[in-house]
């Protein structure tokens, strides 16, 4: 264990349950009902359209702080995005922990998430309108953003060895 196994496990942690966060956006519009687009940045109350700002977006702390409701119009915030942030990460660390927090955990993710979103689209049935092209802008992003995390822990974990070596 060297500085860069650190980094690289807080790294993944932090990036991780920013992924979480994003996650309920993300399956969100790809259910029923929706009609946002995949790409757009703000994430609103489903009930008042509040765009909810960035503090209040954290992971299952947010859902405490606000005590489950939306800090605008106080209608309850679905407790299963919650529980699915929570799932997720607990999920996702047991990976990297299983598999020890290198570039293939990050695929593995990558995977499992993708597959985890899929059962809940065929569970709770897809958006109406424009659904293939919203699939694959939420494919083609995730994948963006889990080879970034992959190809840095890569790179962690070169100079990770390259300093036992020495
Ligand atoms: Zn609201």
């Amino acid at each position: 264990m060297n500085i860069f196994n650190i980094i690289i496990i807080v790294d993944y942690t932090l990036v991780f349950i920013v992924i979480c966060g994003l996650s309920t956006t993300d399956v969100q519009r790809l259910l029923k009902g929706s009609t946002t687009n995949i790409v757009s940045k703000n994430c609103c109350c489903d009930s008042c359209g509040y765009v909810i700002p960035l503090k209040d977006q954290i992971p299952v702390v947010s859902y405490l702080l606000s005590k489950g409701r939306c800090r605008n119009c106080g209608a309850p915030i679905p407790k299963g995005q919650t529980c699915q942030e929570a799932f997720l990460f607990v999920s996702f660390m047991l990976i990297g922990i299983l598999t020890g927090f290198k570039t293939v955990s990050v695929i593995i993710d990558f995977v499992y998430y993708e597959l985890y979103k899929l059962v809940v689209i065929i569970v709770k049935n897809r958006r109406r309108d424009d659904f293939g092209r919203q699939l694959l802008l939420s494919l083609l992003l995730n994948l963006v953003i889990f080879s970034a995390i992959g190809l840095f822990i890569f790179a962690a974990d070169m100079a990770a060895e390259r300093i036992i070596c020495q």
